[in-house]
């Protein structure tokens, strides 16, 4: 089995990075997460590395198209892909996990550009079962000097007064987090967080877009929806059956609550510890037109034997026009 694998990245490589290569570069699918007026709100560089300000925004989508990008939506890619357009220069957005400042922020600088994007929802996030413990992790680091974690198991002991034991703090309760079963997550975490007057539902307001914004998003006729599981749980570490139950509810969950056909996926987180050959399989055999990873990388015409795998540009603060555009 390891073998074939093998094999298999091989061809994948080959396929869509040697032939044809670097220079003939003909498209990329851009991943945002959030959007802010101002920077600075959060402090964790994880979390500060997943925010674009809107002027960043804007100035991405004006100087994209002034480079001779056009922007197109993931069905838009499906035909380019079958059309064997080699020299077409093309640049999708997606937005990852359907927070509200899609809705409130991003959506109408799109609107003014007349540009569409897509938003992959994993449905907790709508239907208000989602929690967003790493914003309560980053206030719970930043707003105490020290903190003692009770788990199911242990307690734990952290001094947080420097940066650097912050840092150190943030990281080693993010390990326990993912430690923590599934099933017994959601109340783990309010118990951990309610110790220290942290409340889900607050972070759930504030950061959870409504299903009445994403059925005005979807019958905008510019913005694709897209699959993103129920939980956002790494598919990896389930079991086949379970995977699959994640994927399939969470698009039947969509398609019943917007009435609208769910072809398109993206892998929650999306690296490879997450989301490898099982993942792609099993959503090849779902029937999903595109499936994105967080895999960096552009899309070239060898991509349309990979559709299962798309990767992604992760767009934040850092990237500017000209390292998108490549010139
Ligand atoms: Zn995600």
């Amino acid at each position: 089995m390891e073998l074939i694998n093998k094999f298999r990245e091989l061809g994948y490589r080959i396929r869509t990075q040697l032939v044809p290569g670097r220079g003939s570069v003909n498209g990329m699918i851009l991943m945002f997460h959030r959007v802010v007026e101002e920077l600075g709100e959060y402090r964790h560089p994880q979390l500060a590395q997943l925010h674009v300000t809107t002027r960043h925004l804007e100035h991405l989508i004006v100087g994209l198209r002034e480079q001779g990008y056009e922007i197109i939506s993931l069905d838009g890619l499906c035909h380019k892909l079958n059309g064997n357009q080699k020299k077409a220069k093309f640049v999708v957005f997606t937005f990852d996990d359907a927070y509200r400042d899609t809705y409130e922020l991003a959506y109408p600088i799109f609107r003014k550009h007349a540009a569409p994007f897509t938003v992959y929802v994993p449905t907790a996030v709508p239907d208000n079962n989602f929690i967003w413990w790493y914003y309560m992790l980053d206030d719970l680091v930043y707003r105490n000097e020290s903190l003692d974690i009770l788990t199911m198991q242990d307690s734990h002991h952290f001094e947080v007064r420097t940066e650097e034991q912050k840092r150190h703090a943030y990281k080693a309760i993010e390990n326990l987090i993912n430690s923590i079963d599934p099933n017994h997550r959601r109340d783990e975490l309010a118990r951990m967080f309610a110790r220290y007057g942290l409340n889900a539902r607050e972070y759930d307001r504030k950061l959870s877009m409504s299903w009445a914004q994403l059925g005005e998003l979807s019958s905008s006729g510019f913005v694709t929806i897209g699959g993103h599981t129920v939980n956002h749980y790494n598919l990896a570490h389930m079991t086949l059956k379970e995977a699959t139950n994640e994927i399939i509810l969470g698009k039947k969950r969509l398609e019943e609550k917007l009435d609208v056909a769910v072809d398109h996926f993206s892998y929650p987180f999306g690296s490879k510890s997450a989301a490898h050959f099982r993942e792609f399989d099993l959503a090849r055999s779902l029937g999903y037109k595109t499936c994105t990873t967080s895999r960096p990388g552009y899309i070239t015409q060898g991509h349309c034997h990979y559709t299962e795998r798309l990767p992604r540009i992760m767009v934040n603060m850092q990237q500017t026009l000209q390292g998108l555009a490549g010139n």
